[in-house]
């Protein structure tokens, strides 16, 4: 069993989009998958068109087991929703000293008692109690990330977040960028990708391109494998060598090798 959380204290970045497409991507692979909502906007039910829910309250701070407040909905796809609620688990973590470690201890003792292949985090965008929490948890942290000077200043704030956290505990997690909303025909966004391999190297993950079908996917209540499987955001782009390059199902298959090899 293993743990991935998305995080980034900014929004609008990709985050809940990346948990939703790669965990239902997991879950068409045959891992039994299970999507956790900590932000407390409770996106991925907006995104996979169900109600938002306090899932997530009821398990941290009501402590009822995880098996009794997720939803299936999908093959191997189960769903522990959030809504605004998801504060008061927030607070609790706040006025207790050893909530991050529980929240992580419980998360994975209940995830591999349900026979749980893989696990994914939704956050947040901030760096709270909530992000330590998952960092402590996690096997991967995948930092989603648009490629423009200002968030890539964000991005610095993270990995020291990161860091501290694995310096003063037992977390076992690595991370990994992930840039979204790559745009091929502007230089922008190339310098930008250029600039994060330069400093972060094999942890940057190949690019997501902007496509406003990941945008429209969740109108229609579909996943992005279900509304367009064939379009730039899962299939990658086609650059000047006509080699294809990123999308979902390339990070998919990435993830995949990292589970599969560790
Ligand atoms: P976050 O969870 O970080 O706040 P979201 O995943 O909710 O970000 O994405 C914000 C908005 O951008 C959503 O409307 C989503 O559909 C859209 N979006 C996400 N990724 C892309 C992309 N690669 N190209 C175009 N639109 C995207
Ligand atoms: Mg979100």
């Amino acid at each position: 069993m293993k743990i991935f959380s998305f995080i980034n204290q900014k929004g609008g970045v990709g985050k809940t989009t990346s948990v939703v497409t790669l965990g239902s991507g997991f879950a068409l692979r045959g891992y039994k998958t299970l999507l956790m909502d900590c932000d407390p906007q409770g996106h991925i039910a907006t995104q996979l068109g169900i109600h938002k829910a306090p899932g997530l309250r009821r398990w941290y701070y009501d402590e009822e087991p995880l098996e009794q407040v997720m939803m299936t909905v999908r093959d191997n796809l189960y769903v522990v929703p959030g809504d605004k609620t998801t504060d008061r688990v927030l607070g609790r973590m706040r006025e207790e000293q050893w909530g991050t470690a529980e929240f992580a201890d419980r998360l994975r003792e209940e995830s591999t008692g349900l026979e749980m292949d893989v696990v994914l985090l939704d956050l947040a965008p901030s760096l709270n109690h909530l992000q330590i929490a998952a960092m402590l948890a996690s096997d991967y942290v995948i930092i989603p990330t648009r490629l423009r000077y200002t968030d890539l200043d964000g991005v610095n704030e993270i990995t020291r977040s990161i860091s501290e956290t694995a310096r003063r505990s037992r977390m076992p997690g690595r991370f990994y960028l992930l840039p979204t909303f790559f745009d091929r025909v502007t230089r922008e966004t190339h310098q930008r990708l250029v600039e994060l391999v330069t400093a972060f190297g094999r942890q940057v993950l190949p690019p997501i391109p902007q496509d406003v079908k990941l945008a429209e996917a969740p109108g229609r209540g579909m996943t992005i494998w279900e509304y367009a499987p064939q379009c730039a955001a899962v299939q990658g782009y086609i650059n000047g060598n006509g080699k294809t390059i990123g999308g979902y199902a390339a990070i998919l298959d990435e993830l995949i090798a990292l589970i599969e090899g560790a």
